[in-house]
């Protein structure tokens, strides 16, 4: 074959891939599906996807007779619910730019990204009414602030000068509305990521992106979404966009419940069970929770059989409690804000099924294989590929239509390397090819040249029954340049010494992985996503060796 020629067209039809084409599919084919929301101001509201698309149709009047242009950003500060979801397919369905933002960020953090983001509108649920109040007069690029309720729930006071309503505006707008067809590479959400330096940056992702991420996602190898499921995101949408399950969830034709603000175990665990949710996902500290609660009180799932964690490990301890008490099979994933989020999923191959239940579960703990559409390789310090032998641990990097290549703005310059976008996450990858994350590279422990993976010392030390949360950090030593130190929190009432934690690692790692001390903390310090941070703990025990004198 010679290169000269062109190649010979398919006769398909040029259709792009839109967010709007989610709905409109949707509202159509599965019109009857239910929404059910647990509102912030109390009760709970329930619709199909039907309602929904008409009211994401005058919405999407509104953003036009606001004067939101194609491409324009409008933020939302939101919890999961209805009307974010309106706003997730008005906003990007009319050619606009949805932009989430992380309601934990320190107030001076979400002003500057209204800012860099230049939104024009931010929409807001009730509980931020005192966060928005405090943060207008920082926003000179938002023309209007919208209260995502209704007329009773306005603030009477008049603090924000340009505030609307957002159940007012639907009502006066009227639901014809044509969807846009455009370019399917053009932008339709903007997520920033929570970096623990510098300045948040922003992840723009784009309409083929993320519809390529939602059918993706909802593969029976991935989250495995179907018209018959009755899904519970409670990863929320204002966090890489509750990963893509506002959107999986509809392209199934499953029944979508959200659980507002109320993320506590005994709210959930009701919630549950009265909607007969049969998959979840979510950050391990939200299923922490929840296991705590059904097993305080002597509960059990009825309907609720699947769930995916990730967003941090998944402690084994956790995944063997909700398999082998509660009978929740537990997939656990990994990705970040630069991929959409997934990367990976886990889950077993058919030749597993031989083995015995332990050799499933040290499979079912790993973060898994790679879904259709990422690619990944491990390398060294040096650039050099790593081989796939489920021991060599390396730098995590990936390629894929729905993985990053630049910040928006910029920001940070030419992030790739080589056509690669860099993780910042340790990994080994195994012959089969599951991934397992060691570590983040800035938390690796170095110690004598040897690399020590802190992920699985945690691990260890989270399956004491004492104990309810571990961090291991690496603290300066004179002699091995670094060494592991537990930071412990045990749970309440329960006692333990540091030579029992100790004791504890005794036969299960090797000897120079040990941890040298434990300390006891009440509590360990956790940024606006739930992730722990470490880089605070090393500020606090960082000199203890050279402080200590230990050698
Ligand atoms: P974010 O962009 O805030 O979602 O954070 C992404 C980071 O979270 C990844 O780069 C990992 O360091 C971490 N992460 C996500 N999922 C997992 C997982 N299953 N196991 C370990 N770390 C994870």
């Amino acid at each position: 074959m010679t290169n000269a020629a062109p190649p010979l067209m398919g006769g398909m039809m040029d259709q792009p891939l839109l967010i709007s084409s989610i709905l409109r599919f949707a509202a159509r084919h599965y019109g009857g599906s239910e929404i059910v929301s647990r509102r912030v101001e109390g009760d709970v509201h329930r619709y199909t996807v039907r309602d929904c698309a008409a009211r994401a149709r005058r919405l999407a009047n509104v953003l036009g007779a606001q004067g939101v242009a194609m491409g324009e950003r409008v933020g939302t500060l939101a919890w999961n619910g209805y009307r974010h979801l309106e706003l997730y397919y008005a906003v990007s369905g009319s050619g606009a730019v949805l932009h989430t933002i992380n309601p934990r960020l320190h107030p001076d953090q979400i002003a500057y990204i209204v800012d860099h983001a230049q939104d024009q509108l931010l929409f807001f649920d009730l509980t931020f009414l005192p966060l928005v109040e405090a943060i207008a007069p920082r926003c000179p690029s938002v023309k209007a602030f919208v209260l995502m309720s209704d007329r009773a729930h306005l603030p009477a006071d008049g603090k924000i000068a340009n505030l609307l309503c957002y159940e007012d505006l639907l009502a006066a707008a009227s639901d014809d509305y044509a969807w846009p067809e455009f370019d399917e590479h053009a932008a339709a959400a903007l997520c920033y990521t929570s970096g623990t330096t510098g300045n948040p940056k922003g992840v723009l992702y784009s309409h083929r992106s993320t519809v390529l991420h939602a059918y993706a996602s909802a593969m029976p190898n991935a989250l495995n979404v179907a018209a018959a499921d009755v899904v519970l995101p409670v990863v929320p949408m204002f966090h890489v966009n509750a990963w893509g399950l506002p959107y999986s969830v509809l392209l199934s034709g499953a029944k979508l419940v959200l659980p507002g603000a109320a993320l506590d175990g005994k709210s959930l665990y009701d919630l549950f069970e009265v909607e007969g949710v049969t998959f979840s996902a979510g950050v391990p500290t939200v299923w922490l929770g929840l296991v705590n609660h059904v097993l305080q009180n002597g509960l059990a799932f009825s309907t609720f059989r699947r769930t995916v964690i990730g967003g941090a490990a998944c402690p084994p301890a956790l995944m063997d409690t909700l398999i082998d008490r509660l009978d929740v099979k537990v997939i656990h994933a990994w990705g970040m804000t630069e991929m959409s989020p997934l990367g990976t999923t886990g889950g077993l191959l058919a030749r597993h099924r031989d083995l015995p239940e332990a050799g499933q579960r040290a499979v079912l703990r790993k973060q898994g294989h790679a879904i259709f559409g990422v690619d990944m390789k491990i390398v060294d310090d040096d650039s050099k590929q790593l081989p796939w032998d489920g021991r060599t641990p390396g730098h995590l990097l990936v390629k894929g239509p729905w993985v990053v290549s630049r910040y928006f703005r910029d920001e940070g310059g030419d992030v790739l390397q080589d056509g690669w976008f860099p993780t910042g996450d340790v990994a080994t990858i195994d012959p089969d090819g599951f991934l397992q994350i060691t570590d983040r590279s800035k938390d690796v422990i170095k110690s004598g040249g040897e690399w020590i993976g802190s992920i699985d010392l945690e691990n260890i030390a989270m399956a004491h029954p004492a104990v309810l949360q571990a961090a291991c950090i690496g603290v300066r030593h004179p002699k091995w340049d670094e060494r592991p130190v537990l930071v412990v929190v045990l749970r309440p009432e329960a006692r333990l010494t540091r030579a029992e934690m100790l004791r504890f690692f005794e036969g299960k790692v090797a000897k120079f992985w040990m941890p040298d001390d434990v300390v006891f903390v009440d509590a360990l310090p956790t940024g606006a996503t739930g992730k722990v941070q470490k880089n605070r703990l090393r500020e606090r025990f960082g000199d203890y060796f050279v402080l200590n004198g230990a050698v």
